[in-house]
């Protein structure tokens, strides 16, 4: 089979941190869509690697959910909490390439970082190791931190950030890695961060084509960076506007009202919401 002819893969990834409403079943079936349309395939992927926001009346709900609105979806689902091995081996592999650093700072510390930063500076973190008695003062004393990603490592190692480029649409994007700064790709509680278990899960699924809300726009040029980094294939991306409610506002997953729960209860029909959403 030639690339040509090679079909489609699309995905959609939702975290079960609560339950999905009009804005998610916009975003699985745009991506249902797509891989319709090309008589390709869909997958669904279930993002649960926060295990202290992720709960699993909402992992069970997402599949009722879906069934309700008439997707279909290969199995075995990949759940992400099932291949942490994966994901970890991948941060590893930056670690050993001298890619990441241990980062100390709290969350208030980084934003003071960020706040102080000279005028102009990019919104972003960007830090180094410590020096390595006082990393080691700090690792017996227990203390918390961090793996984040060098941006000036990973500038160096792949000779500038000039090649790293994704199709968006259809039209090439240049990326922009420096947008995210030195992004946080593991830490004590969650182990390995969003971007990382995405790009491995991507490649690892042979997903072609990432449909997905706008929102995660700026995560795209972090993840292109990773890709690049470790290896691996870049999708087609295409980002969808995000849906609005009746008051101009975006859905969202803490406004409790108009998940697709409340709807089916309202009794919306699953044809009714399609043609709403323009499907
Ligand atoms: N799990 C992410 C979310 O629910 C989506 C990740 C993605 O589509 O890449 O926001």
């Amino acid at each position: 089979m030639t690339a040509a002819e090679t079909p489609i893969v699309t995905r959609f990834a939702p975290s079960p941190t609560g339950y999905l409403h009009r804005g998610h079943a916009f975003s699985a079936l745009t991506g249902f869509a797509a891989a319709q349309t090309a008589s390709g395939r869909f997958l669904l992927r279930v993002e649960d690697i926060d295990s202290t926001r992720c709960r699993p009346q909402y992992e069970a709900a997402i599949y009722e959910d879906l069934a309700w609105l008439g997707l279909e979806w290969e199995r075995p689902v990949r759940r992400q909490s099932d291949h942490m091995g994966d994901y970890g081996a991948a941060l590893a592999q930056l670690c050993e390439r001298g890619l990441t650093y241990r980062c100390f700072r709290t969350r208030r510390e980084v934003a003071e970082a960020i706040e102080s930063a000279p005028h102009g500076a990019l919104e972003v973190f960007r830090g180094e190791a410590l020096a390595p008695d006082e990393e080691q003062r700090r690792l017996a004393a227990g203390e918390p931190y961090a793996w984040r990603l060098s941006l000036g490592a990973a500038e160096r190692a792949l000779g500038g950030f000039s090649g790293l480029a994704f199709e968006e649409h259809g039209e090439v994007i240049m990326a922009r890695p420096d947008v995210g700064g030195d992004v946080v790709l593991g830490r004590k509680e969650v182990g390995v961060a969003y971007h990382l278990a995405v790009v491995v899960d991507d490649a690892l699924q042979g997903v072609s084509a990432v449909v997905r809300g706008q929102d995660l726009f700026e995560a795209t040029h972090v993840q292109r960076l990773l890709q690049a980094l470790l290896g691996l294939p870049t999708p087609a991306y295409r980002h969808h506007p995000l849906l609005a409610g009746a008051d101009g506002k975006r859905f969202a997953k803490r406004d409790r009202a108009e998940t697709l729960r409340d709807l089916r209860e309202q009794g919306m029909t699953p044809a009714a919401l399609r043609a709403e959403l323009g499907f």
